[in-house]
Order: C-alpha cells, then sequence, then structure tokens
C-alpha cells in the first residue's frame, strides 16, 4: 500500500516536508562559495545560510548538506530548490 503510494507520487504534489520544516529559510552569509570562492552557479543552505558550489564546480554545497545533515538548497540568485533527502526538484 505505501509503496504504491510512493509510486503514484503525482509530479504536481511539489512539497516537501523537510523544507517545510524550515520555518524560515536563511539568506546567503557570502557571495561566493565558502570553500573555494567560485562565483557561479552558488547554491545556498537553507538551515544556516552556507553558501557553496554546484557539483559541476567543486560540489562544495554538496559536501556541506553530506556533512552537517542540513537537508536543502536554492540556487542562486533565484533558483530551484533541492532536498538532498529526497534528491528531488522542488
Ligand atoms: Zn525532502
Ligand atoms: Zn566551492
Ligand atoms: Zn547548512
Amino acid at each position: 500500500m505505501r509503496l504504491v503510494d510512493h509510486l503514484r507520487r503525482t509530479p504536481e504534489r511539489r512539497s516537501c516536508e523537510h523544507i517545510d520544516a524550515i520555518a524560515e529559510p536563511a539568506g546567503p552569509r557570502a557571495s561566493a562559495c565558502q570553500e573555494c570562492g567560485v562565483r557561479v552557479s552558488l547554491r545556498v543552505c537553507l538551515t544556516c545560510g552556507h553558501v557553496g558550489c554546484c557539483d559541476s564546480s567543486s560540489g562544495h554545497a554538496t559536501a556541506h548538506a553530506l556533512k552537517t545533515g542540513h537537508p536543502a538548497i536554492r540556487a542562486l540568485p533565484n533558483g530551484f530548490t533541492y532536498c538532498y533527502r529526497h534528491r528531488e526538484y522542488f
């Protein structure tokens, strides 16, 4: 029953309990990746505001999420939101 529900998850239901649990998403703490200084394709951690580069650069946003357990990021300046737990864009 639960498996069927999972498989039938409708694409228009764009919500995530990990993102929903963040009452007030953090703003970016820096204008470049805090690890390597890259300034393109940045991701901000919604939990703490950490700024990291994307996986096409050095993957510091992903490294931060794995290290801290912070579940979700947003692409800067105004892009998609991504949940690492769901491995899905919202
Ligand atoms: Zn999620
Ligand atoms: Zn970086
Ligand atoms: Zn964080």
